[in-house]
């Protein structure tokens, strides 16, 4: 009985920080600076110290400069000293993470963590919808720091 209600506590701490991540990507989302693209992307991730940073993604002129809203809040975490992450939730339109924020995010993540991609859109009236994604799975054969001696 006593580890039931310890799981099903457990079970709801998850649920509750879950959406809370989701409610705060959103929020990241309404900052995206993208009047190129028009495609803003929120994000905000739990780390092992049980802050959570957001980002959004910041556009320039110059496209190549452009940076997503996943790489800015995992280097918003690091650049606070946070070392690793716990959960992870990215908000757009088809919201999923591209290759380069995969490979920053196996860097620092959990390899049991969870990307949590919400597809969304402020303006438009469709139900979102959730997926998730294991990080162990992110890359096929990614760039491991640890085989190439670094
Ligand atoms: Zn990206």
């Amino acid at each position: 009985m006593t580890i039931r209600r310890e799981k099903t506590k457990r079970k709801s701490w998850a649920v509750k920080m879950k959406n809370k991540l989701i409610e705060l990507a959103k929020k990241a989302q309404k900052h995206a600076y993208c009047p190129y693209s028009r495609y803003p992307v929120g994000a905000a991730m739990l780390c092992e110290s049980g802050r959570i940073y957001t980002g959004c993604n910041v556009e320039n002129a110059s496209f190549g400069l452009s940076m997503c809203a996943e790489r800015t809040a995992v280097f918003k975490a690091v650049s606070n000293g946070e070392k690793k992450i716990r959960e992870i939730c990215v908000v757009a339109k088809s919201a999923t993470p591209c290759g380069a924020c995969r490979q920053v995010i196996l860097e620092f993540a959990d390899k049991k963590a969870n990307v949590i991609c919400v597809d969304w859109q402020p303006l438009e009236k469709k139900k979102e919808k959730i997926i998730q994604i294991r990080v162990s799975k992110l890359l096929y054969r990614p760039f491991d720091p640890s085989e190439a001696g670094l």
